[in-house]
C-alpha cells in the first residue's frame, strides 16, 4: 500500500470504476427517458390501430378480434367493458389495471402515463401502459396496451454489463503495465539518490522522456555531476594541503635529527637552522593563505569598502616589496594615472602584493616589471607585465585554482604554495571585477585586472 506503484494502480482503477458506474447510471437514465417516450408513442399507435381495425371491419366480433391482435408486435392488451370487467384471456403476462384507472378511461379519458411493474425477468422493470377509450354501439370500452418484456432487451442489458466489466478488466490490466512505466524513473531516481547518499557520485539515471520526470532526471544528473566535481575538489584540496604540510615537516624533522648529532660543523648547523626557519615560515604562510582563502570563500563575508587612490596603493606596495626586487636588480616602469576606486583596501593590497611577488619571483635578474593603471569608461584597468618565463597558453585556465603550480619541479625552487592567485581571483570576483593573463609564453606574463569604478 505504501509503494507509489500500488497507489497509482489503485487510484487509476478507482477512477475507472467510478467513471464506469457514473456512466452506467447516466446512460441508463438517458436511455430510459428516451425509450419511455418512444414506447408510449408506439403503444398509443398500436392501440389506436387496433380500435381502427375493429371499427373498419363491421362483421368482426370485438373480443375475439382484440384477443387475436393482442399477441402481435410485442404488445399485450386488455379490454374492459362498461362494468370494468376484463374481457381478454391472459397470455403469460398479466395486465392488472387499477379499477380507478379503468373507470377514468371508461369515462372517456386517454391515459398515457401509467406504469406497471414487471417482475417476470431477472430484475424488476417499470413498463409503460396506455389506456384508450372507445365506444361500440354506444357502450364505452377501455383498451389498455402495454409492452411485453422480450429477451432481446435482457440480452442488450447483459451485453452492456459485460462491456463495462471488460472495460474495467482490460483497463486495470493496462494500468498495471502503464503504472510500471510511470513509476520506473522514480524508482531509478530513488536508487540513484541512495547510492549518492553513500558517497557514490558517478551515478547517472537514464533520461528517456522529455516530461517533468525527464526534466527531474536531467537535473538530478547535473546535480550528481556537480557534487561529484565538488567531492573531487575536496579530495584534491585535502591531498594538496597534506602535501604542502608534509614536505616542510619532513625536512624540518630531518634537519632536526641531523642537528642532534654532536659532530655537525658550525657551518652546517647554521645551514640546517636556516632551512628549518624557512620551512617553518613556509608552513606559517600556508596556514595564513588557507585561512584567508576560506574567509574569502564565505559568501556572506562583508566587504569593508572605502574610496581611495588606487595608484597610490600600487606605489606603496612596490616600495614595500623593494627588498625583494632590489636583490634581483629589477627595473620598475610605472604608468599610473591618478585613480579613485571604491573597494576593500586591505584586500586589494593583498592582490597587488601577490601579483607583484609572482612577477618578481618569475622575472630573471636585471628584468623589468611594467605597471600601468588607466581609466577606461567607468572601469579601472591595471596591468602588471614582467619579462620572466611567462605562462603557457594551456595553463592559463588553471592557474587561479588553489594549489595549482605551472611546473611543480620549477616551483619547489621558487617556493610557492599555489594559493596566491586563487586569493587574488577570489577578491577580484568579490568586487565584480575581472582578471586575465596575457603575454607570450617564454617572454613574460601580463596580468590585467579590470575593476568597476
Ligand atoms: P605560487 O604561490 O606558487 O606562486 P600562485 O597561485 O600565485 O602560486 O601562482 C600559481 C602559478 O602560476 C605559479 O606556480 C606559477 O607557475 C604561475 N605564475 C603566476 N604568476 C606568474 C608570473 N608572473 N610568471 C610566470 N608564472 C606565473
Amino acid at each position: 500500500m505504501k509503494s507509489l506503484y500500488t497507489r497509482v494502480v489503485l487510484v487509476f482503477v478507482g477512477i475507472v470504476m467510478l467513471s464506469l458506474v457514473t456512466a452506467f447510471f447516466i446512460t441508463t437514465w438517458l436511455y430510459e427517458e428516451r425509450a419511455k417516450g418512444i414506447v408510449r408513442d408506439m403503444l398509443i399507435e398500436n392501440g389506436s390501430q387496433m380500435i381502427a381495425t375493429y371499427q373498419s371491419t363491421p362483421t368482426a366480433e370485438l373480443v375475439p378480434l382484440m384477443q387475436h391482435l393482442s399477441g402481435l408486435s410485442l404488445t399485450h392488451t386488455q379490454l374492459y367493458n362498461a362494468e370494468g370487467v376484463p374481457l381478454l384471456a391472459e397470455k403469460g403476462t398479466s395486465l392488472q389495471v387499477e379499477p380507478r384507472d379503468v373507470a377514468r378511461v371508461l369515462a372517456g379519458e386517454k391515459l398515457t402515463d401509467l406504469l406497471r411493474i414487471d417482475t417476470s425477468a431477472s430484475h424488476e422493470a417499470a413498463l409503460p401502459v396506455i389506456g384508450l377509450p372507445f365506444q361500440v354501439d354506444g357502450q364505452p370500452y377501455a383498451l389498455f396496451v402495454t409492452l411485453t418484456r422480450n429477451s432481446a432487451d435482457e440480452e442488450l442489458m447483459n451485453s452492456i454489463h459485460l462491456l463495462y466489466g471488460l472495460i474495467l478488466f482490460i483497463g486495470s490490466f493496462l494500468i498495471l503495465i502503464a503504472a510500471r512505466y510511470l513509476v520506473k524513473p522514480i524508482v531509478q531516481l530513488t536508487e540513484a539518490t541512495r547510492r549518492m547518499a553513500e558517497g557514490e557520485f558517478a551515478v547517472e539515471v537514464p533520461i528517456k522522456r522529455k516530461d517533468e520526470i525527464g526534466i527531474l532526471s536531467a537535473s538530478f544528473n547535473q546535480m550528481a555531476k556537480k557534487l561529484g566535481m565538488l567531492d573531487q575538489m575536496r579530495r584534491d584540496f585535502v591531498s594538496n594541503v597534506s602535501h604542502e604540510i608534509g614536505s616542510p615537516l619532513t625536512s624540518i624533522s630531518g634537519f632536526t635529527k641531523a642537528l642532534k648529532h654532536k659532530e655537525v660543523s658550525e657551518e652546517n648547523r647554521l645551514r640546517y637552522l636556516t632551512i628549518i626557519e624557512e620551512e617553518s615560515e613556509r608552513l606559517s604562510r600556508l596556514s595564513q593563505n588557507l585561512l584567508q582563502l576560506s574567509q574569502l570563500q564565505q559568501e556572506n563575508m562583508p566587504l569593508r569598502t572605502k574610496t581611495y587612490r588606487l595608484d597610490e596603493q600600487i606605489r606603496k606596495v612596490v616600495i614595500a616589496l623593494a627588498p625583494h626586487w632590489e636583490t634581483k636588480q629589477i627595473d620598475f616602469d610605472l604608468h599610473l594615472e591618478p585613480l579613485m576606486i571604491e573597494a576593500d583596501e586591505d584586500q586589494f593590497s593583498q592582490v597587488w602584493i601577490n601579483l607583484l611577488s609572482n612577477s618578481i619571483k618569475f622575472t630573471p635578474i636585471n628584468g623589468t616589471i611594467q605597471i600601468t593603471a588607466v581609466k577606461k569608461g567607468n572601469q579601472c584597468i591595471v596591468s602588471i607585465s614582467d619579462n620572466g618565463i611567462g605562462i603557457p597558453e594551456e595553463e592559463r585556465a588553471h592557474i587561479f585554482k588553489p594549489f595549482y603550480k605551472v611546473d611543480k619541479a620549477r616551483n619547489s625552487a621558487v617556493k610557492g604554495n599555489g594559493l596566491g592567485l586563487s586569493i587574488v581571483k577570489q577578491i577580484i570576483d568579490g568586487h565584480r571585477g575581472n582578471i586575465r593573463v596575457l603575454g607570450e609564453a617564454g617572454k613574460g606574463a601580463t596580468f590585467e585586472v579590470t575593476l568597476p569604478q
